[in-house]
């Protein structure tokens, strides 16, 4: 890289981060992305910061990087002036504390302007979203904690509503009182987030039906159908074979697992 690096370009992923998968695995499916269909030599960034506050090295330092086409009022290109931050957010989804406060002391070890990528585009991009533009337009302040938006819903009767969506939208039936206290008390008494409540609810919905599933091949393996026995299982209406049973049972899966993949 050469010497006149003299600022940052801040930039975000566009489509919404899955927050089921590593932050790892979220990088190298990038990274496959740019060397495979845009032909680069690698991932774009100079570094990437997740919401955990992590920051990871990409091109690094000393390597020039291929996020920022076009030229800086100055005439240099952006690229060549300037070092790429991912951060790891897309669409209606904000910056965390953490992921403001480590890219800041990031920027801070090689200071310098931070322009969000969309001030540097001739083509316009949304790039890196309303919050980091607006924090970059800013000069990068000291982020706030309270400026985080809260995830803990403020009373029991608010929790019990939101989780009554979650068993409704996901499990197709209302929490009976049990487990209804029993998450309202993960949220309100153990700071587990409606968004954890949520993947929790899903994870044994998933696990259930993969355990249904597996019943439904042990059962039928080497026998003719038995309807009585799909319907003991709960899964078959009129009509169903164990053959269309299995590829509901596997296409109720897949809609799930796309679910908590979006
Ligand atoms: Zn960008």
């Amino acid at each position: 890289m050469p010497t006149d690096v003299n600022g940052w370009v801040l930039h975000w992923n566009g489509p919404p981060i899955a927050t089921n998968k590593s932050t790892q695995s979220i990088l190298r499916g990038i990274q496959a992305y740019h060397m495979d269909n845009k032909g680069w030599s690698d991932i774009a960034y100079n570094f990437a910061v997740n919401q955990q506050g992590n920051v990871y090295e990409l091109r690094g330092w000393d390597v020039k990087g291929a996020a920022t086409s076009g030229r800086a009022p100055d005439g240099k290109r952006w690229n060549a002036s300037s070092r790429a931050i991912l951060f790891l957010i897309g669409e209606g989804q904000r910056p965390t504390f953490a992921a403001l406060t480590e890219a800041r002391k990031l920027i801070g070890m090689k200071p310098g302007k931070a322009t969000p990528h969309q001030d540097a585009s001739s083509t316009g991009t949304a790039c890196p979203g309303p919050d980091l533009t607006e924090w970059a337009r800013n000069f990068h302040p000291e982020p706030q904690q309270q400026d985080q938006p809260k995830e803990v819903p403020m009373t029991n009767a608010e929790a019990e509503t939101k989780i009554a969506m979650f068993y409704k939208s996901i499990l197709g039936h209302a929490p009976d009182s049990t487990g209804l206290q029993f998450w309202v008390d993960e949220v309100q008494d153990k700071g587990r987030t409606l968004g954890q409540v949520e993947r929790a609810i899903t994870n044994q919905a998933l696990g259930k039906l993969r355990r249904d599933v597996e019943a439904l091949q042990m059962l039928f393996k080497g026998h003719t159908a038995d309807i009585d026995g799909l319907r003991a299982l709960n899964k078959v209406g009129d009509g169903m074979t164990p053959d269309s049973a299995e590829v509901y049972a596997d296409a109720v899966i897949d809609q799930i697992i796309e679910r908590l993949e979006s």
